[in-house]
C-alpha cells in the first residue's frame, strides 16, 4: 500500500450495538408507562436492530428498490411488484417481533411496548413499516365490519410473514394499506371522485363495484386496502382484497410506482380500479370518520418513526464525534460541539417522551380485538389527551426531523453527506426525515386538527392536569404553562395554529421531560419555553453538556 493511502482518524461504523441498551430515555418511558414491560423482548430485538445483519438488509433493500411488473410476456396484466429477498427479511423480522396488529389480541401495555419496539426497528429500516404500521392501524376501521374482522384479524396478527400472492384463507399472515389520496385532492379529501356502485349483500355485508383511481397508494403488494369511494349517499369506507374469496384477482391496477426523494425501500404506487369488488366498512355516506379511525394510528407511527429516526441520526453523530479527532482533540471534547450534540439529545429525547406518551394514551383507550376493555378502563383523561397528542406529536416532531437530521449529518463532516453504496446511512435518514411530516396529514393540516381539539371544552383542563407534577419545578415551564393556557382560551386564529401547536408541543414535553434527569430538563426548558432557537447548539451557559451527553451515549 501506499504510504499516502494509510488511513487515519477515520472512524468505524456503529454495527453489532445493542440499540434497547443505548437508549435510556425510551428504557426510562417504557418503565413509566408500562412498569410490567418485557425487558427480555427489548433486549432480544435491540441487539438484532443494531446488527451488521440488519444493516446489511436494509442496504440492499433500498439500494434494490422494488420493480413493478404491470404485464407478463404475453401480455396479461399481473400488477406484480417484485422486492429484492432484503425487503422479505425486514419484514418477516419486523412481523416477528409484533409491530403490526399483534396489540389487538394482547392485553393493557400491549400498544406500549409495541411502539418502543417500532422505534427500535426504525432505527434498522424505516421504509418497511409503511405496510406494517398499515396492517397495525386498520383494527379500529375494520372491526365496524364484524365478519370482515372475524376472517381477517387472525392473519392481520399472525407473526408468520408471507408474501405469497394467495387468497387470505391460504395465508399465514397479511398485510394491509389504505387508499385515499387521489389526484385532484389528498388533504381535502372530500374531492374524492372514486366511485363505488352497490351489488349485492353477502357474508361480509354490502358489496359495491369499485371505478377510479387513487394517486398514492403505498404498499401495493398488500393483501387488502381500506379505501374511500363516493357511493349515492357520499364518501364511504371500502374494503378492497386484491384477490377474491374465490381466488379470482380483483381488477386493481398498478399504473406506475413513484421515483421518491427516499423511503425506497417501500414501494409507492399509483393505481387504479377497474370495476373492482370492494365491502362497505362503517356507515354509507361516513367514510371520512371511518378510514381516519386507521388514519389516527398511523400518525401515532409518524411521531414514533421520526423519534426513532431521531435516536439513530444522534447515536451515529456521537459514535462519529466521539472518535474523530479535530484541532487537537475528539470533536466530542470541542466545546461548541458539546452544544451542538447535547441539544440533539435533549431534543431527541423530548421526541420519545411525547411519542410514548402518545402511545400510552391509544393504549389505555383502545379496546382489544375483544374482552380487554375492562382491563384497560376507560379514563376520560387519557381519551382527552390522546385526541390531543395526535395531531400535536405528528405535527411537531414529524416537523423537527428534517432539521435534526441535517445537523446530525453536519456532525460528520464530508462523511455524513456521503453515501458509498450505500453504507453512510445519515443521508437515508435525511431523505426519509420529510416523509412523515407529508403522508397522514401534512403540516397545515395537523395544526387545523388541534384547533378542533381546541375547540372541546375539556382541553385546558386535561392540559392543566397532565402538566401539573411539573408545575413549579422551573420558572420558565410555568411562564409557558400561563401563555399556552391563555391561549387557547383566546383560541388562536387560523394562522396561527401552527405556533400553538408548537406552544403545546413544547410545554408537554418539557412536562414529561422533568420526571427524569435533572440536566436534561433544565436545559430544555432554559433554551425552549421563553424563546424558539432556530439553529440546534444555543444551550446557554451553564448547561451540564457532560451529563446529558452521558445519558445520550452511556457507552461513551
Ligand atoms: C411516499 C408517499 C406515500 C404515500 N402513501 C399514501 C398511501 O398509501 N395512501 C394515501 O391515501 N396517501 C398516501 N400518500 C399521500 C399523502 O398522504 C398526501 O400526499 C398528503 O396527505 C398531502 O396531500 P396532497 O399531496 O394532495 O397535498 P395537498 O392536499 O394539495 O396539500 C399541499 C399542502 O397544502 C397544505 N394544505 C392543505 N389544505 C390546507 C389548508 N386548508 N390550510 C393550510 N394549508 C393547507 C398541506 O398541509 C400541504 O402542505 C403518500 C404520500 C407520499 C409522499
Amino acid at each position: 500500500m501506499s504510504i499516502t493511502h494509510e488511513v487515519t482518524n477515520q472512524t468505524t461504523p456503529l454495527a453489532d450495538v445493542n440499540l434497547y441498551r443505548l437508549n435510556l430515555p425510551l428504557q426510562e418511558a417504557l418503565a413509566w408507562h408500562h412498569p410490567g414491560f418485557d425487558h427480555a423482548r427489548f433486549d432480544a430485538l435491540g441487539a438484532e436492530a443494531g446488527s451488521a445483519e440488519m444493516q446489511t438488509h436494509a442496504r440492499l433493500a433500498n439500494q434494490h428498490a422494488p420493480v413493478l411488473h404491470t404485464h407478463d410476456r404475453f401480455g396479461h396484466r399481473i400488477d406484480q411488484v417484485e422486492f429484492h429477498p432484503s425487503y422479505h427479511t425486514l419484514m418477516s423480522r419486523a412481523l416477528k417481533h409484533r409491530l403490526h396488529a399483534t396489540p389487538w389480541t394482547e392485553g393493557a401495555g400491549g400498544h406500549i411496548e409495541r411502539a418502543a419496539a417500532f422505534m427500535l426497528f426504525t432505527e434498522a429500516e424505516p421504509s418497511i413499516l409503511c405496510p406494517v404500521s398499515m396492517s397495525y392501524a386498520v383494527t379500529p376501521a375494520l372491526r365496524a365490519q364484524p365478519a370482515l374482522f372475524r376472517d381477517w384479524l387472525p392473519r392481520l396478527a399472525s407473526t408468520s410473514y408471507d408474501p405469497r400472492f394467495l387468497p387470505f384463507a391460504q395465508k399465514t399472515a397479511v398485510t394491509m394499506g389504505m387508499g385515499m389520496t387521489e389526484k385532484q385532492g389528498g388533504s381535502d379529501v372530500r374531492a374524492n371522485s372514486t366511485r363505488a356502485e352497490f351489488e349485492a349483500d353477502d357474508a361480509w355485508g354490502q358489496c359495491y363495484r369499485i371505478t377510479g383511481h387513487k394517486w398514492f397508494m403505498s404498499a401495493p403488494m398488500c393483501d387488502a386496502f381500506l379505501v374511500l369511494a363516493q357511493t349515492g349517499t357520499g364518501l364511504s369506507c371500502v374494503f378492497l382484497p386484491r384477490l377474491l374469496p374465490d381466488g379470482s384477482v380483483n381488477p386493481i391496477r398498478i399504473q406506475r410506482l413513484k421515483h421518491k426523494l427516499g423511503n425506497h425501500a417501500n414501494a409507492s404506487s399509483e393505481v387504479e380500479f377497474e370495476g373492482a369488488t370492494a365491502w362497505l366498512v362503517g356507515d354509507e355516506g361516513r367514510g371520512v370518520p371511518q378510514i381516519l379511525a386507521m388514519g389516527a394510528i398511523t400518525r401515532l407511527d409518524c411521531a414514533l418513526g421520526t423519534a426513532g429516526l431521531m435516536r439513530q441520526a444522534l447515536s451515529i453523530a456521537l459514535h462519529h464525534t466521539a472518535q474523530r479527532q479535530a484541532f487537537g482533540r475528539r470533536l466530542i471534547e470541542q466545546p461548541m460541539m458539546k452544544n451542538v450534540l447535547a441539544d440533539l439529545a435533549l431534543e431527541s429525547e423530548a421526541a420519545t417522551a411525547l411519542a410514548m406518551r402518545l402511545a400510552r394514551a391509544v393504549d389505555r383507550t383502545e379496546n382489544g380485538s375483544d374482552g380487554h376493555e375492562a382491563r384497560r378502563g376507560n379514563d376520560g383523561h387519557e381519551a382527552v389527551m390522546r385526541r390531543l397528542l395526535t395531531p400535536i406529536a405528528k405535527f411537531w416532531v414529524c416537523k423537527r426531523g428534517s432539521h435534526f437530521a441535517q445537523e446530525a449529518m453536519e456532525c460528520l463532516g464530508g462523511n455524513g453527506y456521503v453515501e458509498e453504496q450505500g453504507e453512510g446511512v445519515m443521508a437515508r435518514i435525511y431523505r426519509e426525515m420529510p416523509l412523515n411530516s407529508i403522508w397522514e396529514g401534512a403540516g397545515n393540516i395537523m395544526a387545523l386538527d388541534l384547533l378542533r381539539v381546541l375547540r372541546s371544552k375539556d382541553v385546558a383542563a386535561a392540559l392543566q392536569h397532565e402538566i401539573a407534577p411539573a408545575r413549579g419545578a422551573h420558572a420558565a415551564l410555568d411562564r409557558a404553562a400561563e401563555r399556552v393556557l391563555a391561549g387557547i382560551d383566546t383560541l388562536a386564529d387560523e394562522a396561527q395554529a401552527r405556533r400553538l401547536a408548537r406552544d403545546i408541543a413544547v410545554l408537554l414535553q418539557a412536562a414529561l421531560l422533568q420526571r427524569g434527569s435533572t440536566a436534561v430538563f433544565s436545559a430544555f426548558c432554559n433554551s425552549r419555553l421563553d424563546a424558539a432557537a432556530d439553529v440546534f447548539g444555543l444551550l446557554p451557559a451553564g448547561t451540564d453538556f457532560d451529563a446529558i451527553l452521558q445519558r445520550a451515549m452511556p457507552s461513551l
